[in-house]
């Protein structure tokens, strides 16, 4: 597996910067050729995570995101990180339907659409110091 291409990118934890940081991946990832399904796919998944990051990683206030993307011949690996509250239990938290937050009317959803839009998803977690999120996805060349 070839690596083509990469960046790095970090943004504040806000609601507002979600919406970049989707754009900002697709767009990456443009050079690789993907599908529209694809890209919409990728974007799912990016908001999902960068998301999480903003509500529950810092819980609404502020933090640093980051965000790293590697391009390789047909297959495309993206790291969202962040500094936050950590996980107490990965397991638990990527069930469908599970939230840490039910009084806000979450739908518990957000892994189990990543793992659903993308190849693979890993998440490693530490208590009092954050939670790394990476997702791959095959793009085969339609070129
Ligand atoms: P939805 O995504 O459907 O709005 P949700 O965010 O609660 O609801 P998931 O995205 O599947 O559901 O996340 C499940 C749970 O895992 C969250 O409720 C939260 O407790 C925990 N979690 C997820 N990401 C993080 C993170 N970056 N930092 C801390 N906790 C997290
Ligand atoms: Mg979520």
């Amino acid at each position: 597996m070839k690596l083509l291409n990469y960046c790095k990118l970090s943004i504040q934890s806000s609601a507002a910067n979600e919406a970049f940081a989707r754009s900002t991946v697709a767009a990456f990832c443009a050079s690789l050729n993907p599908t529209l399904e694809q890209i919409n796919d990728i974007k799912t998944a990016v908001s999902e995570a960068v998301n999480n990051c903003v509500i529950h990683g810092y819980a609404g206030g502020s933090g640093e995101i980051y965000i790293e993307v590697a391009l390789f011949d047909s297959e495309v690996s993206i790291q969202i990180q962040d500094q936050g509250c950590g996980i107490p239990n990965v397991n638990e938290a990527m069930q469908p339907f599970f939230t840490g937050k039910p009084q806000e009317e979450r739908s518990g959803m957000g892994f189990t659409l990543m793992q659903a839009f993308m190849d693979e998803v890993d998440v490693v977690s530490t208590l009092g110091q954050g939670t790394t999120v990476v997702m791959r996805k095959r793009l085969d060349s339609h070129a």
